[in-house]
């Protein structure tokens, strides 16, 4: 048992708790690992809230991490002890008919099949002060030693940096494939990217890379709009600076909506709006924002031809394309580390939250 720091949500609406914790070793087809950085996502926020489906507290947050292998289970065979790993909040199994299938990314031992508040087992292998403390996608980085399946890890090269590649396991990850997987965005057509976080930015990226000759940035906080220029955008638009609504504008902007829209925010209304902006017959809109809420929509707007699909991860299938995006970070064909906006020590992480609330 490994005795280290973890940051705990006690209760839903609570700031997280630092504190001394026990790791267990890991079980048969486990790997312990050595996190050594986090980075925050507003799904770990939505977790905090109590907005996450099927989270059960107490819980150790956290799902975008990088670290080293300590020790594995028996029968763990892809990874060794000081290997450099990306834990993956989507595992990758191999074996369910969605892992089999190559057009998916989707497996069904994710949360959204089965819940990952326990380890296949339904143990835990975190306590404090005598409780047990559940984890969270398996993977709850926010402490300083996570045990998580093999399966839902994956092993990265050893020249990377672990404090830059950690997004890969979130954020980079869902925003890029988001435009390059599942939109599919095509060269020389036209973008909208509603909600500009680490997310939005990465789909920002993902359309540029894929060749689109317009995207624009859509965001209510005009701060994001520099990064989102430097990374691609050609157009900055603040819905507030509009009488009309937003799509409106969009469509006016383009003459009939955008080849593919984004919604990376997580609200009803701008995934209505996202959806509308794109254009009424061929037009492709992908929610990428969580909302545990339901919505409704006026059918005409698919009846016409548009399609509205959603992403988990951006599509990647995460054990095996994890270590090919890596190289292409190591490669130079994007620049990730652009997203980066603030390092904090450990025992700041409710200081981290905090400047994700004030839009920093
Ligand atoms: P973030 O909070 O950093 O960014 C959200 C951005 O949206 C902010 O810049 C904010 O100013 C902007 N915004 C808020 N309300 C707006 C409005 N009405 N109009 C325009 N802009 C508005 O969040 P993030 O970490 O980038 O995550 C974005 C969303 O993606 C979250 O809902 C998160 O849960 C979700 N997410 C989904 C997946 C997936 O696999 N589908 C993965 C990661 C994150
Ligand atoms: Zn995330």
């Amino acid at each position: 048992v490994i005795r280290c720091r973890a940051a705990v949500a006690w209760a839903p609406g609570k700031p997280l708790s630092v504190e001394e914790v026990e790791v267990a070793p890991p079980k048969a087809g486990e790997v312990r690992i050595k996190l050594v950085v986090t980075g925050i996502c507003r799904t770990d926020e939505h977790l905090l809230q109590g907005c996450f489906p099927n989270a059960e507290f107490p819980v150790i947050p956290g799902h975008e991490g990088a670290g080293i292998v300590e020790s594995i289970g028996e029968g763990v065979t892809s990874m060794n002890p000081g290997d450099k790993v990306i834990p993956l909040c989507l595992p990758q199994c191999g074996e369910c008919s969605f892992c089999q299938n190559p057009q998916s990314n989707f497996c069904q031992k994710s949360q959204i099949s089965e819940p990952q508040n326990l380890l296949p087992d339904k143990t835990s292998r975190f306590s404090c002060k005598g409780k047990q403390i559940h984890h969270f996608l398996w993977v709850s980085t926010f402490s300083e030693y996570t045990v998580v399946p093999e399966y839902a890890v994956a092993k990265i090269d050893a020249a990377a940096p672990l404090d830059k590649v950690c997004l890969f396991g979130c954020g980079f990850s869902t925003g890029y494939g988001a435009a390059i997987n599942t939109a599919k965005v095509k060269p020389g057509s036209t973008c909208a990217i509603f909600g500009l976080g680490g997310v939005g930015l990465s789909v920002v990226m993902g359309c540029k890379t894929a060749g689109a000759s317009r995207i624009i940035a859509v965001d209510i906080n005009k701060d994001k709009f520099a990064k989102a220029k430097e990374l691609g955008a050609t157009d900055c638009i603040n819905p507030r600076d509009f009488k009309k609504p937003i799509q409106e504008v969009i469509t006016e902007m383009t003459g009939q909506g955008v080849d593919y829209s984004f919604e990376a925010i997580g609200h009803a209304d701008t995934m209505i709006a996202a959806l509308a902006s794109c254009n009424m017959n061929t037009g492709v809109c992908v929610m990428v924002g969580v909302l545990d809420s339901k919505i409704s929509i006026d059918p005409t707007l698919l009846l016409t031809g548009r399609t509205w699909k959603g992403t988990m991860l951006g599509g990647w299938k995460m054990r095996e394309c994890m270590p090919k995006l890596v190289s292409s970070y190591l490669e130079k064909k994007f620049n990730s580390d652009l997203l980066i906006t603030h390092t904090l020590p450990f025992a700041e992480v409710n200081e981290g939250f905090e400047l994700l609330h004030a839009g920093k």
